[in-house]
């Protein structure tokens, strides 16, 4: 079939090279020329394993292209999927919904006669009927549930689709695009168009929900002197609850959980229903940042001023280089405002980290970066940082001091080298 994907961030460009993947052609559409730029020439202008060799593969054999041309798009897509973003609006919780309806409003300009345009990007529920009702072409809402990190398998081999639609013709056209996913036995959910919206935005609260849950438990632990990561091992043993997302640490950020709970709340509370605890969820996830910060002043002595500190993550998680609303960046930053002398090091972040915050360190490796420091936090738990010989480490450092953020160090391994260990949650200083 011929798809065009409009915006290619992230979501997008995973979504265009995956189709291609998938025996389509396909067109991805940016208004920003420099991301189309580096996509036709085969380049991902963000980290994603196993997307480069995709997207180069389909970039050379013709069957994937990039325009900033809404005419061209709307020429050949018979189907147009939107991907644009939706984030945080600036005066408040809600989502902005600016670029969706833009990127809405120009494809249905353009499209062919008969063109079906899914939305995939996250947005409260109610816009597809509402913008179903302002353009005269068929919508469909498939929420996309892929995570940075592993986009290529998730949209390959994804745990289940969804289609929100209001016709056969539309389900007929979603299941052709995804027929080689279907045949894999892939679980279809063919809901409604508010249903389908409200999936994306309930899972990723079920998903924020677990992780601020197992902190709050780190807090009472931290209170009472008991051990999370104990009592996250233990809780996850029991199947009604499971392992995933039980690790207690400096919580979620990213460009997904953080906007799309307080959107989500934002949006319940229009339509007169109370989603108090997710603004709990919330709360409890950003305490666990003052925790950190509190954990360096305690273990510098009572303040980090003129303590060189070394921190190991900037991506908001492993395996992404994305920076949006990252834990690691935002701990390093208050420390730097309190006087520290920080020097953050990432294997794949820095470019993103340098433009988010020019103002702090920033080492060429996790060695550097280790070099004369007096206190170490390990906040995106990378695998190189949870491979660290504590022994090596502690050779390099003026004082052996860190705070595992992530709950991924082996205590004792640390201890007996040498290292004043701080974990969140727990164990509490012996
Ligand atoms: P992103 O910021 O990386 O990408 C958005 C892209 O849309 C940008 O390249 C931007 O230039 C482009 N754009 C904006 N307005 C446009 C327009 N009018 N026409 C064409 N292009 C336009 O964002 P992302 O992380 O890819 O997220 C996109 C959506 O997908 C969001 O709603 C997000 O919540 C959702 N989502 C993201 C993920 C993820 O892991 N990143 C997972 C599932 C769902």
């Amino acid at each position: 079939m011929r798809l065009t994907v409009i915006g290619t961030g992230y979501l997008g460009a995973t979504h265009a090279a995956c189709m291609a993947e998938l025996g389509h052609e396909v067109i991805g559409l940016d208004v920003d020329a420099g991301k189309v730029a580096a996509l036709r020439a085969g380049r991902v202008p963000f980290h994603e394993p196993r997307l480069a060799e995709i997207l180069a593969r389909h970039t050379a054999s013709g069957r994937l292209r990039f325009t900033t041309s809404y005419e061209e798009a709307g020429a050949f897509g018979q189907v147009h999927f939107v991907c644009v973003g939706t984030p945080q609006r600036r005066d408040g919780d809600a989502a902005d919904l600016a670029y969706v309806e833009d990127a809405f409003a120009a494809v249905a300009r353009h499209a062919r006669k008969g063109a079906l345009l899914v939305g995939k990007s996250t947005v409260p529920v109610g816009t597809a009927a509402r913008l179903a009702e302002r353009h005269p072409v068929e919508i469909a809402w498939n929420p996309e549930f892929l995570r940075e990190g592993f986009a290529v398998q998730d949209t390959l081999r994804p745990d289940r689709l969804v289609f929100g639609v209001r016709t056969a013709r539309a389900e007929r056209l979603l299941r052709s695009v995804y027929a080689p996913v279907l045949a894999t036995g892939t679980p279809l959910v063919v809901t409604d168009f508010a249903t389908a919206e409200l999936v994306k935005t309930a899972a990723n609260s079920f998903l924020a929900t677990k992780i601020s849950f197992v902190n709050a438990m780190a807090e009472v632990c931290e209170a009472a002197g008991g051990n999370v990561r104990a009592l996250a091992e233990a809780l996850g043993h029991d199947d009604r609850i499971g392992r995933a997302y039980l690790r207690a640490g400096v919580g979620f950020g990213g460009g997904c959980l953080p906007k799309d709970i307080r959107a989500f709340a934002h949006r319940a509370a229009e339509l007169g229903v109370d989603l108090g605890f997710l603004r709990q969820v919330d709360a409890i996830n950003m305490r666990r940042r003052d925790r950190v910060v509190d954990l360096a002043r305690e273990l510098c002595g009572g303040g980090v001023l003129g303590a060189r500190v070394a921190v190991l993550g900037a991506a908001f998680k492993p395996d992404s280089d994305d920076v949006r609303d990252s834990p690691a960046l935002n701990v390093a930053a208050r420390l730097e405002l309190e006087g520290a002398d920080v020097t953050v090091y990432d294997p794949e972040a820095m470019d993103n980290a340098r433009k988010a915050f020019p103002l702090l360190g920033y080492a060429l490796s996790a060695e550097e970066a280790l070099r004369g420091a007096e206190l170490v936090l390990l906040l995106t738990e990378w695998r190189q940082f949870r491979e660290i010989d504590p022994v090596w480490a502690a050779g390099l450092v003026a004082r052996p001091r860190i705070v595992d953020g992530r709950g991924v160090l082996d205590a004792e391994r640390w201890t007996a080298a040498g290292w004043c260990f701080r974990a969140l949650g727990g164990p509490p200083p012996g």
